[in-house]
């Protein structure tokens, strides 16, 4: 890691890891992202816009343009990683009036053309996040309705997933909150029926592991694709919503999300899962664990490996954090590749699945457009004071250690 990085990564995590900062940021940065005043708008009010980027958005986001990002993306690959997932920041929360303006048709044109840009930025193997409610009020009304897609928003999906293709750059569609889930799932199931054939995975639906129902809707999203012969590309994550979304339908307590959570991971490497028929072949399917939570990682990356040594049947697994967050985490994986190459262990192309394949999720947009993004990052730290507390001491140690092996040097 840079000393740069690590110099702000030091500085955000002592400001995360104090309940009486991050209580206060909350509210401050909802009143940035939603407030119509012009002095709280930091694409606005440049005094703002330099707080803001300076304090969180550099740590957590790729840019304001597709030349910022690109420089990120370099940085992010010649760090040694596999690839990197990149969302256009803009979205829709229930219950928050901050509608962009123009017609329906409009808003749907601009988000198209939003995430074709974000595209553009993106290689083979790299992954573009798509948040469906980024399109606006015409998809937002549908999905809480639980319709089809719009003919206009259908339009605008099959021409970015064809885009997409073409260059090879696979696409995740993030999840939400429930009340749009139900549609977000079904018209990603569309998408994967037409898209994910012939052996090629290209697009992947999110699934939450804190919903008491997730593995129902996966073993519903296995079965289709068993019956139908298609494939299925899932990113696992715990859930970002848990302030906001009906909490019945939530894990009782974390623990219950952590089990959850690694027993899905167990059975999907396993190619086996509960309510999905053994008596015809498992579907093809391609797992991405989207986790900061460094057991989970350890656990789900050794299980796959251990598998693939003995020769069981598993799956392709890809891992990937957020930028900014669990970066000792993410420089594990792409150490344990280092330090394979450097211990002369040859990998011949076609084994080249051994190593941990690392990812780093970046979000771009302009400094307002990110401002909910960072609102759940710093929610997420506070629900997890302690790891949050781990990754400060872990950062000082490495500072120390830099420091330390300067002076032995001069
Ligand atoms: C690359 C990437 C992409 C992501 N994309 C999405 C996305 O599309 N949609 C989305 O919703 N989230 C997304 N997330 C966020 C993710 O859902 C988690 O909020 C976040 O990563 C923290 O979970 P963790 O796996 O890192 O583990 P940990 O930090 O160990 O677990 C924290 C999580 O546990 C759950 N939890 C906390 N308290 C309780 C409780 N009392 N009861 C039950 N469960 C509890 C919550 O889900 C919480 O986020 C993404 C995360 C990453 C890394």
């Amino acid at each position: 890691m840079p000393i740069r990085m690590l110099l702000r990564s030091l500085m955000i995590t002592w400001i995360l890891s104090s309940p009486r900062l991050v209580s206060l940021s909350v509210p401050i940065m909802n009143r940035i992202s939603y407030s119509p005043s012009w002095f709280l708008n930091p694409d606005r009010n440049p005094i703002l816009h330099r707080l803001v980027r300076g304090i969180f958005y550099n740590h957590f986001c790729a840019g304001e343009n597709a030349k910022e990002v690109d420089g990120t993306i370099k940085s992010m690959k010649k760090m040694g990683f596999d690839g990197v997932i990149l969302g256009y920041a803009r979205e829709i929360l229930a219950g928050k009036d901050v509608a962009p303006s123009g017609s329906s048709k409009e808003i749907v044109e601009q988000w198209k053309r939003g995430t074709l840009e974000t595209l553009a930025m993106l290689g083979p193997e790299d992954f573009l996040a798509i948040k469906m409610t980024g399109a606006g009020p015409i998809a937002v009304k549908a999905m809480t309705k639980g319709e089809l897609p719009p003919p206009v928003m259908l339009e605008a999906l099959t021409e970015i997933c064809d885009q997409a293709s073409k260059q090879n750059t696979r696409l995740w569609i993030d999840a939400e909150q429930q009340v749009f889930q139900r549609s977000i799932d079904a018209w990603t199931i569309d998408l994967m029926r037409k898209y994910n054939r012939s052996g090629k995975i290209l697009i992947y639906n999110t699934l939450q592991a804190y919903l008491k129902g997730t593995p129902k809707n996966i073993a519903h999203h296995l079965s289709l694709a068993q019956k139908e012969g298609w494939g299925v590309g899932i990113k696992l994550v715990r859930g970002a919503y848990i302030m906001i979304e009906e909490r019945q339908l939530i894990h009782d307590n974390i623990e219950d999300t952590h089990v959850a959570y690694n027993g899905i991971v167990q059975n999907l490497l396993s190619r086996k899962f509960p309510g999905v028929s053994e008596a015809e072949e498992f579907p093809n399917l391609q797992l991405f664990l989207a986790s900061h939570n460094a057991e989970s990682v350890q656990r789900g990356y050794e299980t796959w490996r251990e598998r693939r040594r003995r020769g069981l049947p598993t799956i392709k697994l890809e891992i990937g954090q957020l930028q900014g967050m669990a970066d000792e985490v993410s420089c594990g994986l792409v150490q344990i590749r280092q330090q394979m190459s450097s211990a002369g262990i040859a990998i011949p192309n076609a084994e080249k699945e051994w190593y941990p394949r690392a990812f780093k999720c970046l979000c771009w947009g302009s400094t307002r457009e990110c401002v909910q993004f960072l609102v759940r990052r710093v929610v997420e730290n506070r629900g997890s004071l302690d790891r949050t507390k781990a990754w400060l001491a872990g950062l000082k140690k490495e500072l120390m250690r830099r420091v330390k092996s300067s002076v032995r040097l001069g």
